[in-house]
């Protein structure tokens, strides 16, 4: 245990600009070379101690000697033939695997990051649910998914959503983290409105990120119409109420001013109907929101998506509401990297 501490306290990526001054500082150089170091990481990517020429040779060969620059290493790349999207499989340097998504959309680059290895919340529509929890990533190994990726690739990264492998919300300090480093102005410089952090619902922690502030979107997978079928679904409803989590959104939008994005995963005959289009509007209300319905890509189990018919028919119900309405045909589920697919089952 002591040994996978001492490992991810010695992986640079992840380190804040104030722990680089330290570190520089503890190993007896000026503290900007902390900010030399930051800025050679997270703004200029270089994915090398070596090849950080700003550094003076005896602060490299230090940090050669005592740190890790990557977290990941990067095992696997796979294409999608039907749609511009890659699916990426890393190995933490503790041994476990995850999965990130990349997909190129017009001008939008976007990155899905995963943040847990496997997940505690059991959705029973979710593949990443059927590998259980297996541990918390750091916010270093989150940022990595995307440096590595960055790296090698020509085109730039506009959006990152954390919507891979894992809920955010039980791994919040290091996804809040994460998120603080993709928005720094002087690393990766990533507007707060192209980041965007998914939960299922983990209710006081939407309540301590609306008083914190954090201007990240927020989505939150609804996923049912009322709280008996959510259940059904996602048994996480038992501890965190459907109309709780619609008490506390409302919360959030009188915190912050901002609109949350509401996932309903549209799974054929649990919750497709008119009567939960309807249902839907009514829990809803005045909730200034947006509503995303992700047609079920389907993994093995007793679930199927909608015909095309009846998702149009449930979609067109809803547009008659006051909130917005998105359909998000999920990209690359030939290669298993729709939403809810990841579940690292090559190797
Ligand atoms: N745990 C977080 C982050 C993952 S985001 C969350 O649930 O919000 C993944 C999104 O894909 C969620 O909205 C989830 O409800 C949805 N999803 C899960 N399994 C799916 C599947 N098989 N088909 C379509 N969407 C799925």
């Amino acid at each position: 245990m002591s040994e996978i501490i001492k490992r991810q306290n010695s992986q640079i990526i992840g380190m804040t600009l104030a722990e680089l001054e330290n570190l520089s500082e503890e190993s007896n150089q000026s503290r900007f070379r902390g900010r030399q170091l930051f800025n050679s990481v997270y703004k200029q990517k270089i994915d090398s101690f070596e090849n950080i020429k700003t550094l003076p040779i005896i602060f490299r060969d230090k940090l050669l000697d005592k740190y890790t620059l990557h977290p990941l290493s990067l095992i696997k790349k796979t294409g999608s033939n039907t749609e511009l999207t890659q699916k990426y499989l890393f190995k933490l340097s503790t041994g476990e695997k995850i999965e990130s998504v990349l997909m190129y959309e017009d001008k939008r680059v976007t990155l899905c990051v995963s943040t847990q290895v496997g997940c505690a919340v059991d959705c029973k529509f979710c593949a990443t649910a059927k590998m259980g929890f297996i541990k918390n990533l750091t916010a270093g190994e989150i940022i990595d998914q995307y440096l590595m990726i960055s790296n090698s690739i020509d085109k730039k990264i506009t959006n990152i959503v954390f919507m891979g492998m894992g809920e955010p919300f039980l791994n919040y300090q290091q996804v809040i983290n994460a998120a603080i480093l993709f928005n720094d102005k002087d690393g990766i410089n990533l507007s707060s409105k192209r980041i965007t952090i998914s939960t299922v619902g983990i209710i006081p922690k939407i309540k301590r990120y609306s008083e914190e502030g954090h201007k990240f979107k927020l989505a939150i997978s609804l996923n049912g119409s009322y709280q008996s079928q959510r259940l059904e679904i996602m048994p996480i409803s038992k501890t965190h109420s459907i109309d709780d989590l619609i008490k506390t959104v409302w919360y959030h939008y009188k915190k912050t001013k901002k609109l949350v994005t509401f996932e309903y995963v549209l799974l054929s005959n649990v919750n497709d109907s008119i009567l939960d289009a309807n249902r839907l509007i009514d829990l809803i209300g005045d909730l200034p929101c947006k509503v995303n319905v992700i047609p079920y890509n389907e993994i093995e189990g007793p679930f199927k998506r909608p015909s095309v018919q009846r998702i149009n028919e449930f979609v067109n119900q809803i547009n008659n509401s006051k909130f917005i309405v998105t359909v998000r045909w999920s990209k690359g589920t030939d290669i298993n990297s729709g939403c809810g697919q990841l579940a690292v089952l090559e190797s």
